[in-house]
């Protein structure tokens, strides 16, 4: 039987693992533009699941959906595709296409099919599976989150336990290349439980590195009240970024408080004045429009942006109700006519990243410098 993966460019670093996970049982995933047989696997975002969709649907073999969409809405998408893998890949879609080769049609715990579902009986421990194999990806260091912000579907899809690559694990593979990018919730919360630092497993983590490390930033951001000298000094005196990216998302304590970021604004601020003294550039996100945002918070958070310009990056996205979500079903805040034209006139003047108004951008491409 010949197992493919259907290429699509923000899922490259879950085809890396993915890759190597099926690897190591023997499988191996092709890359492929369009569905081939025998069985052509998908990973579905909100962003290309509409695109993706009719493709599935009308393909002439077995179709294997997951990512978090799919994860989000597996009743949905098992109308279409002939299996869904729910969470995490690792172990189930082996064992998934293990059995397909087999002829073994056995409910498989963690797929959905329109028979049904039965919820994975595993949960990944990261160091039993590969980072990657011969396709280059991030190596995800954590994964799991405490925290429970409205909009992010990581919680949803990995849950609130963080779970950790050890140091070993983390140098074979990072040491192979000229240099690192890990994958992280909160690169900052590497070895704790996401809520209380244990920078000396950072410290060792580093140590154990012997090539240019890019920490802190895409794709492993921090969170904001994580930001310290302590912190700051181990990116200064081990790491090659220059920046560092953190999450602020509104500039009004009351709709943090809502979105259950378990920060304040005074914790950016902060943030953004002690990366300026340690000689960092620092990259703040926002997003533009929160459903409980009212005109009085939005004036608040723009106040925060313009003060960010002055003294690092923005990077803002405007708000989409992710399926799975708390927020999922909400209607975002209008935004004011001079809010969108402070956002791109920052964009103009590069003191903005991302697009921040064109959600495809963020699912589906990198910025090229971001590729290693
Ligand atoms: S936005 Fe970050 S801190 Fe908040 S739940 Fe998602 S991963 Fe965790």
């Amino acid at each position: 039987m010949k197992f493919n993966w259907r290429l699509v460019h923000a899922a490259r670093n879950s085809y890396a693992t993915l890759y190597a996970a099926c690897e190591n049982e023997g499988i191996i995933l092709n890359p492929v533009k369009e569905p081939s047989a025998d069985v052509t696997c998908y990973s579905l975002n909100s962003i290309n699941e509409p695109a993706l969709k009719d493709e599935i649907k009308g393909a002439g073999c077995i179709t294997v959906a997951g990512g978090p969409h799919a994860t989000a809405r597996y009743q949905d998408v098992a109308r279409y595709a002939d299996y869904v893998v729910v969470g995490e890949g690792e172990y189930t879609l082996p064992r998934l296409l293990f059995a397909l080769e087999q002829g073994d049609d056995t409910a498989i715990p963690g797929v959905a099919t329109e028979d049904g579902y039965e919820r994975a009986d595993t949960s990944v421990r990261l160091d039993a599976f590969p980072a990657f194999s011969q396709l280059k990806g991030y190596v995800e260091i954590s994964r799991g989150c405490p925290f429970a912000c409205g909009y992010c579907q990581t919680p949803q899809i990995f849950g609130h336990c963080m779970r950790h690559r050890s140091i070993e694990e983390i140098a074979a593979y990072a040491n192979r290349y000229g240099h690192s990018r890990f994958v992280s919730p909160n690169a900052f919360a590497y070895g704790s439980d996401g809520v209380h630092p244990r920078f000396e497993k950072i410290e060792r983590l580093f140590k154990a590195l012997n090539k240019k490390i890019y920490f802190g930033t895409f794709p492993s951001e921090v969170r904001p009240e994580f930001i310290n000298d302590r912190s700051l000094e181990l990116v200064t005196g081990h790491c090659a970024n220059t920046k560092l990216h953190f999450g602020a998302q509104s500039g009004s304590n009351e709709v943090l408080q809502q979105l259950r970021r378990g920060h304040t604004v005074e914790d950016v601020v902060a943030a953004v004045e002690l990366c300026r003294d340690h000689g960092i550039l620092p990259v703040v996100d926002f997003i533009l429009g929160l459903p409980f945002e009212t005109d009085e918070d939005q004036k608040k958070t723009v106040s925060l942006i313009r003060w960010v310009a002055k003294n690092g990056m923005v990077h803002a996205h405007r708000f989409m109700p992710l399926p799975g979500t708390p927020l999922e079903g909400t209607v975002a805040h209008p935004i004011f006519p001079e809010t969108a034209h402070l956002l791109g006139k920052l964009a103009f003047s590069g003191k903005l990243t991302g697009s921040w108004n064109d959600p495809e951008v963020r699912f589906f491409r990198l910025p090229s410098n971001d590729i290693p």
